[in-house]
């Protein structure tokens, strides 16, 4: 294709084709002909294979056809978004003028890019659920990371000084596109895994989209401000080349000044409680952990908001909870007003039912791809304010307070909208009837004229039918001809001179005379004058909307927070959820607390609450035993969630809880999903072992559950018995923490290490069975019951039976010869875990319930070093290592 010859070939049409796409290379471009988009050549092969589309071709100029394909223009945008929910970025090229006007070939430009992170499709995008596009670039140690919801107007800037915080944001706002360059190989990040985890389109830029000034210039001009200090940017100055960069990128991919892009919040890491990934999907914060659904998480316990604004700032305040006090008070006062006022409540539910997507209409409006019944559905939603602002007056909260001052009553584009646009306009804006009568007089005229011109043809027709003595004559209409009057063959003798002639048929012959010729043109020349004032006079209303752009944004924003409160609210109330005192002492204390989620999946009633109390000084570290399937998870995971609620703003499931704010939940469960990734199970638990190690503070919530299960007992016990003593120090750690284990070894830790308390799970022996009661006890489990909960789960009873035996034998025998080789060590003040003893590794064991024999201990305590000879020292200690 580089090849001179082959563009002299070309036909014209193909000729700009190939520079079109010879300007967007990386896009798949829509070409359009006539009815259809087309593609050619490559494009035409992969996207026929992708939409199952039948290729053709088409002659070009060249020896051989170009292969073609093509999709018909109506139905353009299900096309598009099949190709973008692939990872592909479409170049559409429009017709810029009326074939019809063309002289010779018609014009014909890119008039959008359409990209995975920029669709504005509203039945491609979800609901409640936000379409962001990130942009990154690394300096010197720092992340700038930037994010863009083109279809809401939501711009974020950020800073981030690892890769670890930079994959907790990516998996906080799961894009559906990144744009980069260079920097981020260079940095060491694996762009095709980071694609594969995330499902993203990653979109390489060239270097010259990050140049400091050029990026620092187009937003200080897009926000029309003349120093950065204004954004709040000024310490931001990585930030804020990401988010120039991505500006450029949305600008070119648009075609459009983006004037709904009206503000742009920074913000830094530490204004929220931090969350990694892993412990987002631990959590099912916003979709389940296997199935990624919404139901069965905490999103779906809590969402019972009525807009799509307010979904989306649910789901972004779970997936961000708050570390300020003042803040999380002021919500939680909000909430308390929404829940002791239930008729304005109820009210409030009421009027935002009917509200649209005001965020994303906006957006159409500003973009001018808002049809004239988006307008109308605009109006309808602007026109509940004043009564939701009449109901907020009687709020006094800070943030009710907000809420009303921020919600415009918009009246004014109201009563545009409606003087200006008819009840139930067509969806085109060019189609007729979309203007509403009295608006507009040149309109109105035109209108009449239409129907004028009906009545002034009806008076022509008799009038020539008197004079001329035609009984029949009449005035037809078709598209091709116009007007004309019929007169059939019998009764052509009476036809006079100023008729003329415009066509014969078989049976008749059509005429027309001077004066329904000037009828004709009066008649069809106002239809189209009609069509075009209206479309003229629709662009400028919804033009003058979208100057308001600001005002609409904030009155948006408004009531999605209302939305966010009144969701809240109801559900507090549906399951007796408790607001949440805050302290600063260190302490967490929940009274009957319950898990949201597991609650609603059982039986009303059947969810048996329970109590935690943990703080910073003696109850640091709770070691939690019990069989499987006793609840120990379920129970971690609801305090885990307790807390992040009441950070979130939420009334917490709990008969009382008293909070002090983390700023950091960790969690650590069970067997890892991350398998896809590639690394062992072991390797996957250590590495999140290693992050919450490295980063957790004593300001930190902890969820241990099963640590070390991936390797073999020692390791593991060994493992899990080192982070215990590592994670309650107080001077390496000393973070709040749950730690459920079946190593019922670690119960010995009691009383050894300042801060670790034991708790069980209770459960109940009936003969050969247990019940679990799902209560959280003090003390340490005594037994596994791993062979009762085999049974419960139907394993057959001849392994049953021949695990019980072997389970006696080995306890009989093989446990003391394990403690005798451990104990010594072991109790030697609790400091070292029991190295590798690989040969006697038997299972869930109780090593040190078994012990009998302390005699070296005691004989080691009872020395009195000071008076002892080195030789005396040698000769007692080969006597000590005889006896073991
Ligand atoms: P473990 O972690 O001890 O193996 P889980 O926490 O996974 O146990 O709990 C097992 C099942 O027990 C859960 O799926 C849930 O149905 C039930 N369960 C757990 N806790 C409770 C509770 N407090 N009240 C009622 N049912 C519970």
């Amino acid at each position: 294709e580089k090849n001179p010859q082959f563009l002299k070939d070309l036909t014209p049409m193909m000729e700009h084709y190939i520079a079109t796409k010879r300007e967007n290379p990386t896009c798949i471009l829509f070409y359009r002909l006539g009815d259809f988009y087309e593609m050619f050549f490559d494009d035409a092969i992969s996207v026929s294979r992708e939409l199952e589309l039948t290729l053709t071709g088409k002659a070009c100029g060249l020896p051989e056809r170009a292969p073609m394909c093509g999709v018909p223009y109506h139905a353009v945008e299900s096309y598009l978004n099949r190709l973008v929910q692939k990872g592909y970025k479409v170049a559409i090229c429009d017709q810029l003028e009326d074939p019809r006007e063309a002289k010779g070939m018609v014009k014909r430009g890119v008039t959008r890019i359409v990209t995975p992170g920029t669709n504005m499709n509203a039945s491609s995008l979800e609901e409640g659920k936000n379409n962001y596009i990130l942009s990154i670039i690394y300096v010197g140690n720092t992340f700038g990371l930037s994010a863009a919801d083109v279809s809401t107007g939501d711009f974020f800037v950020t800073e981030l000084d690892s890769d670890r915080k930079l994959m907790d944001e990516l998996s906080k706002y799961h894009p559906s596109e990144l744009v980069c360059n260079d920097s981020m190989s260079m940095c060491g990040l694996d762009l095709d895994a980071l694609r594969d985890r995330f499902h993203m389109a990653i979109s390489p830029l060239e270097s010259y989209y990050f140049e400091d000034e050029a990026c620092l210039n187009l937003l200080r001009e897009h926000f029309h401000v003349s120093d950065l200090t204004a954004l709040g940017l000024k310490d931001f100055p990585i930030g804020s080349i990401a988010a120039g960069a991505l500006l450029k990128y949305l600008i070119e991919t648009q075609k459009s000044d983006l004037a709904n892009m009206s503000a742009i919040s920074p913000y830094r890491g530490g204004n929220y409680m931090l969350l990694d990934a892993a412990t987002r999907r631990n959590l099912e914060l916003v979709e389940t952990l296997r199935e990624k659904e919404k139901r069965g998480s905490l999103l779906w316990v809590l969402d019972k908001t009525r807009t799509a604004m307010g979904a989306r700032m649910l789901r972004s305040r779970i997936e961000q909870p708050l570390i300020d006090e003042e803040e999380i008070i002021n919500r939680y006062d909000a909430l308390d007003e929404m829940l002791s006022d239930m008729i304005s409540r109820e009210e409030i539910r009421e009027y935002l039912n009917p509200v649209y997507d005001l965020e994303r209409l906006i957006t159409r409006i500003t973009y001018q791809t808002a049809n004239p019944r988006d307008l109308v559905a605009f109006a309808s939603s602007v026109a509940v304010l004043p009564a939701i602002r009449a109901l907020l007056a009687d709020f006094s909260s800070r943030n009710m307070k907000r809420i009303l001052d921020d919600m415009d009553p918009l009246e004014d584009i109201k009563t545009l909208i409606s003087s200006a646009i008819a009840e139930e306009p067509p969806i085109s804006s060019h189609e007729g009837g979309i203007i509403r009568a009295g608006y507009n007089q040149e309109i109105d005229r035109l209108r009449a004229a239409a129907t004028d011109g009906k009545q002034w043809l009806a008076e022509l027709e008799t009038r020539e039918r008197e004079k001329t003595g035609i009984k029949n004559l009449r005035i037809k209409y078709n598209r091709v001809f116009g007007y004309y009057l019929e007169v059939t063959n019998s009764y052509l003798n009476l036809v006079p001179d100023y008729f003329i002639r415009k066509q014969t048929l078989t049976n008749a012959e059509r005429f027309y005379t001077p004066e329904l010729k000037e009828l004709e043109n009066t008649i069809l020349g106002s239809a189209d004058r009609l069509l075009a004032l209206e479309n003229e006079l629709f662009c400028q209303v919804r033009d003058r909307v979208g100057q308001e752009v600001v005002r609409i944004q904030k009155t948006a924003r408004a009531i999605a927070s209302l939305d966010f409160y009144q969701s809240l609210a109801k559900v507090a109330e549906d399951n007796r959820f408790c607001r949440p005192r805050l302290n600063k002492r260190g302490i967490l204390e929940i009274k009957n607390g319950r898990h949201p989620v597991v609650e609603k999946m059982l039986r009303d009633g059947d969810f048996i609450a329970n109590d935690t109390y943990l703080d910073n000084k003696s109850h640091r570290l709770s070691i939690i035993t019990g069989p499987n399937m006793a609840g120990k998870s379920t129970y971690m995971r609801q305090n885990a969630i307790i807390v992040l609620m009441a950070q979130v703003g939420s009334f917490v499931p709990a008969e009382a809880a008293n909070i002090s704010v983390v700023d950091r939940i960790f969690t650590r469960v069970g067997a890892s999903d991350d398998l896809a990734s590639g690394q062992s199970t072991f390797m996957v638990e250590m590495s999140e072992v290693a992050n919450i190690l490295r980063n957790a503070t004593s300001k930190s919530l902890l969820i241990l559950d099963e640590i070390g299960r991936g390797t073999s007992t020692f390791d593991g016990l060994s493992i899990a018995w080192a982070m215990v003593e590592y994670i309650a120090n107080s001077r390496l750690i000393g973070a709040k923490t749950l730690f459920a284990t079946h190593y019922h070894e670690l119960t010995e830790l009691e009383g050894r290490i300042d801060g670790v308390n034991n708790y069980c799970v209770a459960v109940k022996e009936k003969g050969d069975e247990i019940v679990f009661l799902r209560k959280i006890v003090p003390g340490g489990a005594d037994r596994s019951y791993g062979i009762q909960v085999a049974k419960l789960a139907g394993v057959p009873d001849g392994v049953i039976e021949r695990a019980k035996e072997i389970s006696e034998e080995l306890s009989d025998h093989d446990i003391t010869l394990i403690a005798a080789n451990i104990l010594p060590e072991a109790k030697r003040g609790a400091r070292k875990p029991p190295s590798s003893l690989d040969e006697v590794d038997m299972g869930q064991m109780s090593l040190f319930d078994t012990i009998k024999d302390d005699d070296i201990i005691r004989e080691l305590r009872d020395m009195d070093i000071s008076n002892l000879t080195p030789l005396e020292a040698l000769n007692r200690l080969n006597e000590m290592q005889n006896k073991v």
